[in-house]
Formats: structure tokens, C-alpha cells, sequence
């Protein structure tokens, strides 16, 4: 989907806050986050880890372990899904939206068949009788490229290489056609062409199931492969946002521009090191004054350690936090902030 406005939301968060309890306090995570996502659109989230991009994913589904939602809203169809009991919740996951983790073989019980997961996750949410739901899982398992799914159902998790345990979550998540599936950085742990694989497959899953998908990654090359609109993250807010080809283009924060830096190219000379982000993201407990990027910046300038810079708009629905744009807001004169300068 092709975009230079976000459409028509299907999940909108709004100034969503997350917070956790530590021995030594509490630390928001996520302050006052605000992203949406249409229908059949793909929405990229995007930043280092710790940037927060995990959580608010984790916080749609209300899976914090711990933790809780301090503010905001999360809207999907018009109800507030930070509102919502247990079992209105239990009846959004899997059948509404679905999620996919990093690490299939946390998510896949070892001690049974890949063919009995995919099967009680469709029972788990459809009436149907076990052979019908075999047969089901056959066709889930050959949609996301599983060879010979029909003899490989029974397979174990163990007996299936990282990328088709991959696909079998994808498959488990397609179980009951959600309308929104969140992928957390589903090919972190996979070899680069098996992580071409698995997104193509996401890609195409995607199409034939109308699906909207919000991929969370650290990684701007998969947010170039995949997404339409991306979400840039840093130490627990939103600093830039935008249609995927107007952000990666011409990045006008310097933390994204940072992030594309860091990612090589074809003309990238493969004899010096990849351009690297100076420092750490912050730890929660010690959130930088002013501008959270300020301390990493390499266009900082003494305000920015004061002043906290809003979300300024620039045209087509971007938006970005950075008190470059306060200074040419609304006017084609904006800052630029090249992918050279980073
Ligand atoms: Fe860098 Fe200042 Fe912009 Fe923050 S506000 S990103 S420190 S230039």
C-alpha cells in the first residue's frame, strides 16, 4: 500500500504510557506514544533495543509481564483495549490480532508436533471438528512454504531448521485470519537469506489474508523491504514517523538518519566499519534532560540539553521530534538531515 497520508486506522495509539516496577522505582518504558495502523497496511516500528518499540507491541495484546499501562489509549475498533477484562482481551488475541516473537522455540512446546500446535491453535478460536482442523493446518503449513506440509505436520520443532519453525508461528498466528498481525522482530535470529524467506512470506500471507501488519525491528533494511509507513523509536518515544520511502529518502531526525547510516549498501565500501551510532541508548532510570537524542546527537546544540522538543509536522503526515524542524516548521525550508551528516 502506497501512501503519503496514513489512512483510515484500524489500531490507533494514542500518548499510550507504559511503566515498570524496578527495585529502584518505577521507570516509564513508553512515554506518550502515538502511531496508527490501517488495514492492509504494513507499519514498521524501528529503534535500538531498549528504544521501547517491544513494549508498546507487547502493550496492544496486554502481554506485560509485570508491567502496566499507565496512560493513553489503544484503540481498535473503537474500544480501548487498555480497558478491556481478561477475557474480552483473550477474545482479541488470536482472533483479532496475533502475534509472532523473535525466538520460535520459546513460543513452540518441544513436546509436541508442530501439526498438534497448529491444530489446537484453531480450535483454540473455530468450532471444527480435529480432522477438519488437520486438514486446515496442512493448508496453513503449505501457504508459508513448509515443503511436503502434509508429512512434515508431524514433525517436532527440533526436527525443523529456525526458518520453517518460523514459518510454523506465522501459520499458528494465520490460524484464525486476524486482522492485524504483530511481528516482533521475526527474523532477528535467522541467517540473511532465510530472513528474505520468511518476510516474503510475510509479505504474501499479508495479501491473500487482507492482513495489516506492525513489524517491529531494529533493522532499516527490513523496514525498506516491507513496510509503507515506519515508526522510529528512541528511548521510549516516537521521534520520527512517516511514509517509508519520504523517511528512508530523506530522514529529517538525526537519530533515524543515524540508523540508515548503519545499514550497507551496495556501494557501501565493505574495507572500513559501518558507521556507528556513538554511546547507548539511555537507561530508563537516567532519561536525558532536553532532547533524549541530545547525548548522542552530533547535531546538538547547548538547548538541545533543555529543551524538550514536541513532535513538529512536516508535510505529508510526517512528523518529527527534533527542535531542527521547531525552527523551519511548516516551511520547505526544513533542516535536511542527510544520511551523510550522521
Ligand atoms: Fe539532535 Fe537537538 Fe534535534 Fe535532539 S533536538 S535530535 S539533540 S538536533
Amino acid at each position: 500500500m502506497d501512501s503519503d497520508v496514513n489512512p483510515e486506522p484500524l489500531l490507533q495509539i494514542e500518548e499510550l504510557r507504559v511503566e515498570f516496577p524496578t527495585a529502584s522505582g518505577t521507570v516509564e518504558a513508553v512515554s506518550g506514544v502515538s502511531f496508527a495502523v490501517a488495514a492492509n497496511q504494513t507499519v514498521a516500528v524501528v529503534g535500538e533495543s531498549g528504544s521501547g518499540k517491544s513494549v508498546t507491541a507487547l502493550a496492544v495484546l496486554r502481554l506485560l509481564d509485570g508491567g502496566r499501562i499507565s496512560g493513553g489509549r489503544v484503540l481498535w475498533d473503537g474500544r480501548d483495549l487498555a480497558e478491556l477484562d481478561g477475557r474480552g482481551m483473550r477474545r482479541i488475541r488470536g482472533d483479532e490480532i496475533a502475534m509472532i516473537f523473535q525466538d520460535p522455540m520459546t513460543s513452540l512446546d518441544p513436546l509436541y508436533s508442530v501439526g498438534h500446535q497448529v491444530v489446537e491453535a484453531i480450535r483454540l478460536h473455530r468450532r471444527i471438528s480435529k480432522r477438519a482442523a488437520r486438514e486446515r493446518a496442512v493448508e496453513l503449513l503449505d501457504q508459508v512454504g513448509i515443503p511436503d506440509a502434509r508429512s512434515r505436520i508431524d514433525a517436532y520443532p527440533h526436527q525443523l531448521s529456525g526458518g520453517q519453525r518460523q514459518r510454523v508461528m506465522i501459520a499458528m498466528a494465520l490460524a484464525c485470519s486476524p486482522r492485524l498481525l504483530i511481528a516482533d522482530e521475526p527474523t532477528t535470529a535467522l541467517d540473511v537469506t532465510i530472513e528474505a524467506q520468511v518476510l516474503e512470506v510475510l509479505r504474501t500471507v499479508q495479501r491473500e489474508y487482507s492482513t495489516a501488519l506492525l513489524l517491529v525491528t531494529h533493522d532499516m533494511g527490513v523496514v525498506a523491504e516491507t513496510a509503507d509507513w515506519v515508526v522510529v523509536f528512541y528511548a521510549g518515544q516516537v521521534v520520527e514517523q512517516g511514509p517509508t520511502a519520504q523517511v528512508l529518502g530523506d530522514p529529517r531526525h538525526p537519530y533515524s538518519a543515524a540508523l540508515l547510516a548503519a545499514v550497507p549498501t551496495p556501494t557501501t565500501d565493505k574495507s572500513l566499519p559501518l558507521a556507528a551510532i556513538p554511546g547507548a541508548v539511555p537507561s530508563l532510570h537516567e532519561t536525558p534532560t532536553g532532547c533524549r537524542f541530545h547525548p548522542r546527537c552530533p547535531h546538538a546544540w547547548d538547548e538541545c540539553a533543555s529543551t524538550v522538543p514536541e513532535l513538529y509536522e512536516l508535510s505529508g503526515g510526517r512528523t518529527s521530534r527534533c527542535l531542527l524542524q521547531r525552527d523551519a516548521r511548516g516551511a520547505a525550508a526544513v533542516v535536511a538531515v542527510g544520511r551523510e551528516s550522521a
